[in-house]
């Protein structure tokens, strides 16, 4: 497993966009084809997968809609939505907001009831089983009619207490969220949360209509906002979530490479985007792989992939005492990342002679300021009170008092810049010091042998520890 891949299997991680029916995996469509008796066009699993050539969303979509008619009993629907799950419960994933389109099924004659048991029985187990929580979302068809939509809705008022939000998909263009302005105003007057696509495929001006005519509390995609400066502003100010999702584009054909993705410019543009996975089945991917092909092919850094696994959670409808815990829990991954790396810099640096007494690791003592991947980006810690040194860096105690401690003025040393970007410390009070470069405390050694670890932004930390972080962190 890569740094990345470890990274973002560690991080904590809410899905916001995800189509049950899009999780439908060829296998399962087959064995539910045999189990109904119903016929698919496909002989073989390796054929289904074969027609996962789109070239637009409606290639997608109509290869979607076949899939779905093997979805037939309760015990289908609870299969579907218990793989599903199941496959982002090993992911890490910890909170859902699935979407589920109801139209797709009672328009076959599947009772609205006999989906909505099959889903949310999974979704209690799972909650029951892993703490897995998750939102169910009612999303209209919008290449039907709005009076389909409503008659849709009228369906759903029994349960409103396992339906969390409304959304709008299918086929964006021409069908611009205008079209769905009275049910948007009906489920907001039933208290419900409402999402939609909108700028996947669809201009800027569809967004503005999901914002402004639909009341939405999120954006389903909006990578087309990007080409409206005041729309961007705006998606800024209000810190609209995004759920964005990359391998989809892909597969959709709304970038040719995903190289060409705008996730990273959407976090520079300071928008709350997050990462889903949308329709995993057919677009090569669940929420783990979208972080990971697309950090490598864009090139984010450990601060954006946790930025955007913190996102998943803001944008999530959760009360903010639960959002809080999620993103503690991320705070306290990223401390234990960067401590395991910390932890191999101990053991590197004790090949040097710097007269390491102890090693030790303290990683409820440290603060990391900035997440690492990477061994070489770990931050150093010093406990004065028991001479210990955890980062592989000559503990202090007497040792800093014949060096940087216990001299008065600033050391710095202009060779260990050139070498390693800093050779700076200096006393901060009698016992401590400031280190800004790293090396050993004694300033022979530090003249003569040097470690390659730049570190820079040292304080005193609680008891006594001195806490640093990499300079190229
Ligand atoms: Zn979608």
């Amino acid at each position: 497993m890569t740094d990345l891949a470890r990274l973002v299997q560690a991080l904590p991680k809410a899905e916001l966009h995800l189509h049950l029916e899009g999780s439908l995996e060829p296998e399962l469509m087959f064995e539910l084809a045999r189990r109904n008796g119903i016929a698919i066009p496909y002989d073989s699993v390796e054929a289904i997968r074969a027609a996962y050539d789109f070239s637009n969303l409606q290639d997608f979509l109509d290869i979607y809609y076949v899939g779905m008619n093997v979805l037939v009993t309760e015990a289908d629907f609870f299969d579907l939505t218990w793989a599903y799950l199941s496959r982002v419960h090993d992911e890490n994933v910890r909170h859902v907001e699935v979407f589920f389109d109801p139209q797709g099924h009672t328009d076959r004659g599947i009772p609205f009831e006999t989906v909505l048991n099959g889903i949310s029985r999974a979704l209690d187990k799972a909650e029951a089983d892993w703490g897995l929580t998750s939102r169910l979302i009612l999303c209209f068809l919008r290449h039907l009619s709005e009076e389909a939509a409503i008659e849709t809705l009228e369906m759903a008022k029994p349960h409103l207490d396992r339906i969390h939000g409304v959304g709008l998909d299918s086929s964006e263009l021409g069908n611009p969220p205008s079209k769905f302005q009275r049910v948007f105003e009906a489920a907001g007057a039933l208290g419900l949360k409402r999402v939609a696509h909108a700028g996947e495929e669809g201009p800027p001006a569809y967004v503005h209509e999901a914002l402004d005519l639909l009341k939405v509390d999120r954006i389903d995609h909006g990578n087309r906002a990007l080409e409206d400066g005041t729309l961007v502003a705006r998606l800024g100010r209000e810190q609209m979530t995004l759920t964005v999702c990359p391998l989809s584009n892909l597969r959709l054909c709304g970038i040719k490479r995903l190289e060409d993705h705008p996730l990273k410019r959407m976090l520079a543009l300071g928008l709350r985007a997050t990462v889903n996975s949308d329709d995993p089945a057919y677009f090569g991917g669940y929420v783990n792989d979208n972080y990971i092909r697309t950090a490598a092919a864009i090139d984010l850094n450990a601060d954006e992939i946790i930025e955007l696994a913190k996102n998943s959670f803001r944008g999530a409808f959760l009360p903010a005492e639960e959002i809080e815990r999620h993103l503690a829990e991320i705070d306290a991954v990223v401390e234990g990342v960067s401590w395991r790396a910390r932890w191999a810099v101990a053991r590197r640096c004790a090949r040097y002679p710097f007269g390491i007494r102890g090693i030790r690791p303290a990683p409820n003592l440290y603060t990391a300021r900035k997440p690492v991947l990477g061994a070489e980006h770990a931050g150093i810690d010093f406990d004065f009170d028991h001479g210990i040194c955890v980062a592989g860096i000559d503990r202090s105690g007497r040792g800093a008092g014949q060096s940087g401690a216990g001299d008065p003025r600033p050391y710095s040393h202009p060779g260990h810049a050139a070498r390693s970007g800093g050779g700076r410390f200096e006393r901060r009070r009698a016992g401590r010091c400031q280190l800004r470069a790293g090396y050993d405390v004694r300033r022979e050694h530090v003249r003569r042998k040097s470690h390659p670890i730049p570190v820079s932004g040292c304080q005193s930390g609680p008891r006594g520890f001195l806490q640093c972080r990499s300079d190229r962190g």
